[in-house]
């Protein structure tokens, strides 16, 4: 055992854990897991733990239906909502290998991940994340189910009393720096519960890890609360929806090389080639950070969503945004079109792929646009060169089979798969028939 994997048996020990949770996600970026009895924990290290795949979605292809998890001893936690006198859960984050290669196995997200970081690393850089998750909380009905009641009438950034679930969020920020979070900031949003909570920047693995282990928290601490915390990106229609920002920046022999003192925004020729990449590949990249049917709900103007392929170093209308940085360390672009729908892993190695693509060929971002582009008329939209984010996800996965970069970015198995499974769902709701049809039409005709 290395030492890390010794320090976790010890710390299993010394906590009382009595059950291990063994996670990784999807392709869909739901978080599964295997639990086994915390003294089979060295097994887990010297032999990993078997299981059958097949049950999961996007990750047979039928003969390779065995897989067995390696836990990485880094990521092992206590589970805060699951530690009390009658013992403690913790959990490890999983790679997965292929049982008749022993090779990792290509559906793995987290794989698509550290390729998409070593192919940075390649290039000389490490790859710096911060995402931005917004969720609503809703009240449950009698029978536990969720509602789209908000629990709260608060406005952005209120305190109390308006603001009744803030001691909910409160134990949501315990539980989450009892499990090694650094919380940066925590607000209330725009919209009637609807909530922010910023933790600090780490390198994009890293993060991945943590928007998987954020997601199941808040969820878990809300439900405690007999709330329903929800990432869905657009749960009520015409009030803001919930985003996911994500800030990126570049290292090189530990410097920011995202940052220029010379330049007009602080920006360097890599940065701005990194953003030209992401602006390219935007329309593709939106399949995976945005992959949802109800993801293109948010993406319409008004609600401080991008819709339009542009960036600015002022406004919020804009897809990519450069922040204020009061250092230098801390120069970075903002991708504001992901949302908390997405599958972290994937979303990160398509925007990671996209800024290399820039690099690597020299892109030139376009100027920045500094007006509120939801304001612009299409001729407007023209003269200035603003191409459209797509209207749905057909468009995107569109997009996304017609961009060889982004495609090729989730690999040669999650590829396929995801587009599959996107088609099919978007299908699904081409034939249904929503409630604003029968408002609209029902008794019209
Ligand atoms: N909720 C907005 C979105 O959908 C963002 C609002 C904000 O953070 N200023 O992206
Ligand atoms: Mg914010
Ligand atoms: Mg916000
Ligand atoms: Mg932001």
């Amino acid at each position: 055992l290395t030492a890390t994997e010794q320090g976790v048996l010890d710390e299993i020990d010394d906590e009382g854990v009595d059950f291990l949770r063994l996670q990784f996600t999807d392709i869909l970026g739901t978080v599964k897991n295997v639990a086994i009895p915390a003294r089979q924990a060295e097994k887990a290290f010297t032999d990993g733990i078997y299981f059958d795949g097949s049950s999961i979605e996007g990750f047979v292809r039928i003969q390779e239906s065995d897989m067995r998890l390696k836990p990485d001893p880094e990521t092992f936690e206590v589970l805060p909502w699951r530690n009390d006198e009658n013992g403690a859960a913790a959990r490890m984050i999983c790679d997965i290998i292929n049982t008749s290669t022993d090779e990792p196995f290509e559906g793995d997200p987290r794989y698509v991940l550290q390729q998409a970081i070593e192919r940075a690393e390649e290039m000389g850089y490490e790859v710096n994340f911060a995402p931005e998750p917004e969720f609503f909380m809703f009240e449950e009905d009698e029978d536990g189910r969720a509602t789209t009641k908000t629990a709260d009438t608060g406005g952005y950034f209120d305190v109390a009393p308006k603001d009744l679930a803030s001691d909910v969020r409160r134990d949501i920020i315990y539980g989450l720096e009892s499990m090694g979070f650094e919380i940066e900031a925590s607000h209330h949003e725009v919209a009637e519960g609807q909530y922010e909570i910023n933790f600090e920047y780490d390198d994009a693995l890293a993060t991945a890890d943590n928007v998987a282990t954020f997601r199941m928290v808040v969820r878990a601490i809300a439900a405690q609360h007999d709330l329903h915390a929800t990432f869905m990106p657009k749960p009520i229609p015409r009030i803001n929806g919930s985003g996911m920002h994500t800030h990126m920046s570049l290292m090189e022999d530990g410097e920011n090389a995202f940052h220029d003192e010379d330049d007009e925004f602080n920006l360097s020729d890599v940065a701005h080639s990194y953003l030209a990449g992401v602006l390219e590949h935007a329309p593709a990249i939106t399949a995976v950070s945005n992959p949802t049917v109800n993801s293109y709900k948010r993406l319409v103007p008004g609600y401080e969503a991008p819709v339009y392929v542009a960036w600015s170093d002022r406004n919020r209308s804009a897809l990519i945004r450069k922040p204020a940085a009061r250092i230098p360390a801390a120069s970075r672009i903002e991708a504001r079109f992901p949302d908390p729908s997405c599958n972290p892993y994937l979303a990160f190695a398509a925007l990671i792929q996209a800024g290399l693509d820039g690099i690597e060929n020299d892109l030139e971002a376009p100027d920045p646009i500094r007006e509120n582009i939801y304001e612009f008329d299409e001729e407007k939209r023209e003269e200035y060169g603003i191409e459209t984010l797509p209207t749905n996800l057909g468009e995107a996965i569109e997009a996304l089979e017609e961009d060889e970069v982004v495609y090729d970015a989730l690999g040669e198995h999650v590829g396929p798969k995801f587009v599959e499974a996107k088609s099919q769902e978007f299908e699904d709701y081409l034939v249904d028939v929503s409630q604003w049809e029968l408002d609209r039409y029902l008794e019209t005709f």
